[in-house]
């Protein structure tokens, strides 16, 4: 959705109105005596679209308002950093990884992208992420202990997550992983110098922080304890196991020893086995995966001479380990990607594709594998590709156009499943376990699942699920049934808490007969919460407040071809707080007031006031004198986040 510079430069900034549009004959007339609706405004919060289109359901304007200065800490003596990383990792205990490596499918459904381009999302949530990180914020949890035990089984960003919220809630969890270390594929996937070992590991040591959270690591349920006596010993149990296992290509020659997994080959890298790769690295794929092997591969380069039983696939099948002193003599070795799409349909995020280019990766694109070529010792020699055309849905070679990719290591990152060895009673026929849509495991009362294990998808869509698993937990162990989830089901700004939290919450409700309301101290006058039912489009907004702003960049470090060999540090460096400050300051705010007082300066009627200062907060900012109010909507019309609707009337 992001403009070009070249659109960013010339393009107009939406207008509400076209030109001729001003040419009433009686102004006076037209505002007062034409508009027949008999409505006033009222005030109404819904979900942005950045928001809507995030797995985890982040509170992102929110984040961005306070970032930006108009939401403000109550808590005397509070950051706005520290108010931005509480409001954030509501629903994402991992900001600063999130920014880092999120695909930002909320950057996608920006309203912004209607204007020029959209917001810098996920650098705002590094920053917020980083300052955390340097000024060691921390997340409280409730003293009070519900008593109850959960079995969370796999300590990966689900299973974090999942502890996380369900510590929030007051219940203790005990995490099992199979690994040395916690961090699932933050860790053993994606390589450091995208999710850096230090921030990840105080994002997992925070959430450890809360206390109650117990690990039994190097611990496989399944194998080295069985389901039952986790039954036995557990109040519940979450899945959060991820998927382990790579699927092998399916062609002829697939299952030669020198073809791997790309996970497995990432495993064997992140744990510091592999520290040099083969001459020529074939990689088929198109994901994220895909990419970090090969931008991995063309990292660790080869040396001259690698003895045989050294050779990468002996060391990414567990059997040996490489000598660090291998970094020393590397050089460059010739990597090459595959992707069944053309590169713009690739699936992983268009800015890594082209840093795997700027590094020196050959990439092939619309082209598939047909046959590995084997050598005389049943290793592979060549991949034989072909271009790759649809038909019915299903990837065909074109005859005639077939050509080999000579190479010494083949790595198939073409999807992951799950590893379900010693767990069979939970497969459901496809390597994946099956989920309710309250994430509880149908048919097996206490058992509750989320993350890749359900489907491989995002890590935002794991740390989303976690969060309902852990609330369908609650519930559970509260004897509640599950009751519906909202349609619009995300982790939103709550006004009564807002309220509550700036000591101005509503007094008790007097059953009586009450003429009105807009004096009555036990309501909120004139404001709708749709939140859970509606996202506002960009055609609700006034877009023509906005002025064309370029986004800002994330200043990067990334190496070309000539400098990657043995470059592990991180590409992208975090905003400065201005810079953070001036980036939030671009959010729209879709759905709810930011306190520009458009309605109140156009207001005809002077019917628009600012709420007092001292009974003030976000959302209830603006108020409306219904005995002034003539139902004009002009105050609608110039609302540039379309927080006003013209709905009460008679
Ligand atoms: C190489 C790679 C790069 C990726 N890059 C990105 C990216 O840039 N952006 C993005 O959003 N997503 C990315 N993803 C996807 C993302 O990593 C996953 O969606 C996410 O990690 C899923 O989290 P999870 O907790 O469900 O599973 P995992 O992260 O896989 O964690 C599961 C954990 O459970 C453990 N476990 C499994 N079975 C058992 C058992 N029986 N007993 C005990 N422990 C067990 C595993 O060892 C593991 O530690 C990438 C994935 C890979 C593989
Ligand atoms: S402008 Fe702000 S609130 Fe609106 S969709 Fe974009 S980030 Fe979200
Ligand atoms: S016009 Fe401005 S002050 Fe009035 S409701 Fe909309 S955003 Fe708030």
């Amino acid at each position: 959705m992001a403009s070009s510079k070249e659109e960013m430069d010339h393009k107009l900034t939406f207008r509400k109105f076209e030109d001729g549009d001003y040419t009433w004959g009686n102004f006076g007339d037209q505002i007062f005596n034409e508009d027949t609706s008999h409505k006033c405004p009222t005030y109404v919060h819904r979900t942005p679209p950045c928001q809507g289109s995030c797995p985890s359901g982040e509170d992102i304007r929110g984040w961005l308002q306070i970032v930006r200065g108009i939401e403000k800490p109550q808590k005397e003596g509070m950051s706005m950093q520290e108010y931005a990383f509480l409001r954030s990792t509501d629903a994402n205990p991992f900001p600063s990884m999130m920014g880092r490596v999120c695909p930002a499918p909320c950057q996608d459904g920006c309203n912004r992208n209607h204007v020029e381009d959209f917001v810098g999302i996920n650098a705002v949530e590094q920053y917020i992420g980083d300052t955390a990180f340097e000024q060691g914020f921390k997340f409280e949890a409730p003293a009070k202990l519900s008593g109850k035990t959960v079995a969370i089984i796999g300590g990966g960003p689900a299973g974090l997550a999942a502890a996380y919220q369900l510590r929030r809630m007051g219940h203790a969890s005990v995490i099992f992983d199979d690994h040395d270390e916690l961090g699932g594929m933050f860790r053993y996937g994606i390589p450091g110098y995208r999710t850096p070992r230090p921030h990840l590991n105080h994002e997992i040591q925070r959430i450890l922080d809360m206390g109650n959270i117990e690990t039994r690591m190097q611990t496989r349920v399944g194998k080295d304890v069985s389901v039952e006596q986790v039954e036995k010993e557990f109040d519940a149990v979450l899945w959060a196991l991820g998927c382990q296992s790579g699927r092998g290509l399916p062609v002829e020659g697939g299952d030669a020893p020198n073809c791997v997994a790309g996970v497995k080959f990432l495993e064997a890298f992140n744990t510091g086995r592999l520290q040099v790769t083969a001459d020529r690295v074939v990689c088929v794929g198109g994901g994220d995966t895909s990419i970090d092997v090969v931008s991995v591969a063309r990292r660790l380069g080869r040396i001259e001479k690698l003895n045989k039983e050294e050779a990468p696939e002996h060391v990414i099948g567990g059997y040996v380990a490489h000598d660090a002193a291998y970094a020393a003599s590397r050089e460059g070795a010739e990597v090459t990607l595959t992707s069944l799409f053309p590169k713009a349909e690739m699936t992983a995020a268009e800015h890594e594709v082209h840093d795997a280019q700027r590094e020196g990766v050959t990439i092939k694109d619309g082209v598939m594998p047909i046959k590995v070529i084997l050598g005389d010792d049943g290793r592979a020699t060549a991949l034989r590709m072909a271009t790759c055309e649809m038909v019915d849905n299903r990837p065909t070679p074109v005859e005639g156009t077939e050509f080999d990719i000579e190479c010494d290591l083949i790595v198939s990152a073409i999807g992951q499943g799950g590893d379900l060895e010693g767990l069979e009673e939970f497969d459901n026929g496809r390597g994946l376990i099956d989920a309710d849509k309250f994430y509880a495991v149908p048919n097996r009362e206490g058992h509750f699942v989320c993350g890749d294990i359900i489907r491989p998808h995002l890590l935002t869509t794991a740390i989303g699920q976690a969060s309902i698993a852990a609330e369908s937990i609650d519930y559970y162990f509260n004897d509640t049934e599950i009751r519906k989830r909202p349609k619009v089901d995300v982790h939103h700004f709550d006004l009564l808490e807002k309220l509550q939290e700036s000591g101005l919450e509503p007094k008790e409700y007097e059953p009586g007969e009450y003429w009105g309301t807009d004096k009555s101290e036990f309501s909120v006058h004139n404001f709708e919460d749709r939140a859970a039912q509606e996202i506002i489009p960009y055609d609700e907004l006034f877009l023509g407040h906005f002025p064309f702003t370029p986004r800002l960049l994330r200043e990067e470090h990334g190496p070309d071809a000539e400098q990657v060999l043995g470059h592990f540090e991180e590409r992208m460096k975090s905003f400065t707080d201005e810079q953070a400050i001036e980036e939030a300051g671009r959010c729209m705010s879709c759905g709810m007031c930011f306190e520009c007082d458009n309605c109140v300066v156009y207001c005809p009627q002077d019917a628009v006031f600012r709420v007092k200062k001292d009974e003030s907060t976000t959302g209830r900012y603006v108020d409306t004198d219904y005995s002034k109010c003539i139902g004009c909507h002009i105050c609608a019309d110039v609302c540039p986040t379309g927080y006003i609707d013209m709905a009460l009337g008679h």
